[in-house]
């Protein structure tokens, strides 16, 4: 059975040390390590980004894609070969703008996939210009005088599509990261996680000490019930988008892969198609 050192390659990151996003490549690792996956039986499809290099990382199979398009992929990748555990990845910039149609459609589709987004609140590579998720008011060399959009709201937009599975962390908490990671492999659709990944070199104002003092903590509420979808878009809009824990979970809804024709065999009684397992892998 593999372990965490399974998952490590040779290929040293070149993230600025400090960077959130080295948190992220290690709850993976420890993530897959804790479900029982053997690196063949993992793939993780990336953006274009500090994080998108991520695929690179982690030693299972890597798709290093094009700008906002690691969702595309990745469906295509997990319908193709149903065996595999598919992470997307990519950051806020990637998912949130360009990639943002992808990312709405995907989460209403529910394959049984899981997206990882590195939260920055700006974009990193290119050197630090305001991002979907940079609060107004703030200053970069795109935005000298302080950004005048409001922030997405990206969890909210995900409740109102239709998510099965929605939750954020912090990189700083590597335990309830690897958890949820471990949780969203595990749930049988779409899984979204946010994570907050602060950028060391070009964001001054979303630094680790910020979030510290600004994340609500789920565990902190013993009443919080995750089935709930009313009660997760209200704790999502009292805490400004800030908490962190598992947030929602509907583990009735059935995946694509369930209800599409010719996948499962349970997918085809829906259309009254009556076909034994063994019928069924001739397909
Ligand atoms: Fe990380 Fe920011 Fe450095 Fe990119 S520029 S590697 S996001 S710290
Ligand atoms: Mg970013």
């Amino acid at each position: 059975m593999a372990t965490l050192k399974d998952f490590r390659n040779n290929v040293k990151p070149n993230w600025c040390p400090g960077c959130g996003d080295f948190s992220v490549q290690a709850a993976i690792q420890r993530a897959a390590a804790n479900v029982g996956l053997e690196p063949e039986n993992l793939a993780i499809v990336s953006g274009i980004g500090c994080s998108g290099r991520i695929s690179g990382y982690v030693n299972a199979y890597g798709f290093h894609g094009v700008h906002g398009r690691s969702l595309p992929i990745a469906q295509g990748l997990k319908m193709a070969n149903r065996e595999l555990t598919v992470l997307a990845a990519g950051g806020d910039g990637d998912g949130f703008a360009i990639g943002m149609g992808h990312t709405v459609h995907a989460i209403r589709r529910n394959i049984n996939i899981t997206y990882i987004v590195m939260d920055n609140q700006i974009y990193g590579l290119t050197k630090g210009q305001t991002s979907p998720r940079s609060s107004e008011g703030f200053k970069t060399k795109s935005t000298p005088q302080g950004s005048i959009e409001s922030a997405l709201a990206p969890l909210e937009v995900a409740l109102a599509s239709g998510a099965t599975f929605v939750a954020q962390s912090f990189s700083s908490n590597l335990k309830q990261l690897t958890t949820l990671i471990e949780e969203g492999m595990k749930h049988e659709g779409f899984s979204l996680i946010n994570v907050f990944s602060p950028c060391v070199t070009f964001n001054k104002i979303n630094t680790y000490d910020w979030f510290k003092e600004n994340i609500v903590d789920l565990e902190e509420d013993a009443n919080y019930d995750s089935s709930n979808r009313v009660a997760a878009m209200t704790k999502l809009m009292e805490t400004n988008g800030m908490v962190t824990g598992l947030i929602y979970q509907d583990k009735n809804r059935k995946s694509y892969e369930d209800l599409v024709a010719g996948f499962k065999p349970e997918g085809l009684a829906n259309q009254n198609i009556k076909l034994t397992e063994a019928e069924f892998d001739k397909l």
